[in-house]
């Protein structure tokens, strides 16, 4: 078993039924695995892929990502996707660190690479697969790939601030689609539209892996807008969504929300934040819809976690449910790892076949994450109410989430202080209505600025992707430090 044969057998079962529909054309499981295969061969034969090798992926939600996806792990080889969003120091960095000799790409992500592939980076345009890959060899590649072996490297970051690989296996993936093809009753005939990119764990693993598993219908596109998630559900008549809560909000508050035919969605799908108690009545009320299921997890995870279902919400939505998914198990424990006391903080640690095997060349960051018997630190910290439910409180990490996508201070303070006005800075997450957080630079100058906000806007600008740019910029004299001269950020954050 390994990731890509989904799609071989999918081929052999479904060969005429619709894999990918994306805005520029709708494509069926036999020419997908025609195109993965392809691809794989020409991958092998022009480029030297060949098993373990890391490939990167730069490309938005579309064919050109499926093909490119499975072709890659065709091969044995590791597929590392990265945010078509990230500006030139951060691809570079990512593509050094993860050893990645090729790059899949297109030219909606020209300017970010261009520099990169001047320089020798060895890059793939894919913005016309017929004219790569029309006459080419479409037999299927010789395949000695194992669910052990290594295929994919996502990353992400942690309290270092640089982005960190998480590495899976095919069997980790296997586990990660199952649990959610179970939990979100997925089958050939569903059709599952992402919308979020698929260079993140959850649209990866668990819509795009996990729906090829059952052989149901991708819908994709490059972006999400309210308008085009309500457009692509009317049209397509979709079965399943998953967004970010900020992705439900601002649906809920478009004006055409109310006369556009929903019927067809039987699973409205959010995590990487809660949706609070009024926010999801809300949206319940928006969407005409009680199919609504919170899943929390986290890439180390693969993401698989726990599972709020609709029928919970009513009384307990805010909370990430009080039971693991399935193939999944959870606790929470104190600094020892022993079990908290009822009605205690402790933190949520999660285990399973899902888990990944460890951080990319990283074993200080891996023992650090995963405990000698099995189980992952998640880093967050909850309770478990009188009902059993788990409440997040807190992230022991200071990450910042905006919209549902992770900001990591300390990267954006390391851009700021290469300011030469700059004498210290730290980033935090302020509370958003839409965002949830919103981020803030806390700044302390060396000299007078005329203008300090557009001053490090248009330094930050060539350094960090537009997300990543502080909204909120606040000069001060000093910020406040403990005896150790670390700065207190819950200080700032009161
Ligand atoms: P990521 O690794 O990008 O998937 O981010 C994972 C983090 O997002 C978790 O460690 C949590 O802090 C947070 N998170 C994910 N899902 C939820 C949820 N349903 N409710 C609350 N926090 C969540």
């Amino acid at each position: 078993m390994n990731i890509p044969s989904y799609v071989a057998r999918n081929a052999r079962k479904y060969p005429q039924q619709e894999a990918v529909v994306e805005p520029n054309g709708r494509h069926t499981w036999a020419e997908l695995n025609q195109r993965v295969n392809q691809l794989a061969n020409y991958l092998h034969d022009e480029h030297g892929v060949d098993f373990g090798h890391r490939v990167a992926l730069l490309l938005p939600n579309n064919f050109a990502f499926i093909v490119s996806y499975f072709a890659v792990q065709r091969l044995g080889a590791v597929v590392v996707p990265i945010n078509v969003r990230l500006a030139t120091p951060e691809l570079e960095y990512i593509i050094e660190d993860s050893g990645s000799d090729l790059v899949i790409t297109c030219e909606l992500t020209d300017a970010a690479i261009k520099p990169l592939a001047d320089d020798g980076t060895n890059v793939i345009w894919m913005d016309n697969i017929d004219d790569l890959l029309s006459g080419l060899d479409s037999d299927e590649f010789e395949l000695n790939v194992d669910q052990d072996d290594a295929c994919a490297l996502l990353y992400t970051s942690g309290t270092t601030g640089k982005p960190k690989g998480v590495l899976f296996n095919h069997n980790a993936l296997s586990a990660v689609g199952t649990m959610f093809a179970v939990e979100m009753e997925y089958k050939p005939t569903s059709r599952i539209l992402s919308l979020m990119p698929f260079t993140h764990s959850a649209p990866l693993n668990l819509c795009l892996v996990g729906g090829t598993m059952v052989g149901a219908t991708h819908v994709v596109a490059p972006t999400f807008t309210p308008d085009l998630l309500l457009d692509l559900v009317e049209k397509e008549r979709t079965t399943h969504f998953f967004g970010a809560p900020v992705a439900y909000l601002l649906t809920a508050q478009h004006s055409d929300i109310g006369n556009r035919d929903l019927s067809s969605m039987t699973h409205w799908i959010y995590g990487g934040g809660p949706l609070a108690s009024e926010h999801a009545n809300l949206a319940r009320k928006a969407f005409r819809s009680d199919k609504f299921y919170c899943v929390y997890g986290l890439t180390e995870a693969g993401p698989t976690g726990c599972v709020l279902l609709p029928e919970e919400h009513g009384a307990k939505a805010g909370s990430i449910g009080k039971r693991a998914a399935y193939n999944t198990e959870v606790r929470l424990v104190d600094e020892n790892n022993e079990p908290v006391k009822a009605g205690e903080p402790g933190e949520l640690q999660l285990t399973g076949e899902g888990i990944m095997l460890g951080y990319w060349q990283n074993p200080d960051a891996t023992d650090d994450t995963l405990t000698s018997d099995g189980w992952l630190k998640t880093g967050d910290i909850a309770i478990q109410d009188e009902d059993g439910y788990y409440w997040v409180k807190d992230r022991q990490k200071d990450i910042i989430i905006s919209g549902g996508v992770n900001i990591y201070p300390r990267e954006i303070e390391d851009a700021l202080a290469e300011h030469p006005a700059v004498l210290e800075s730290a980033v935090i997450g302020v509370e958003h209505p839409e965002w949830g957080e919103t981020v803030r630079a806390c700044v302390v100058l060396n000299r007078e600025l005329s203008d300090p906000e557009a001053t490090l806007k248009e330094h930050l600008k060539p350094l960090l992707a537009d997300y990543k740019i502080p909204r909120q910029f606040m000069v001060m004299d000093e910020l406040p430090h403990n005896a150790n001269g670390k700065v207190l950020k819950h200080e700032l954050r009161d």
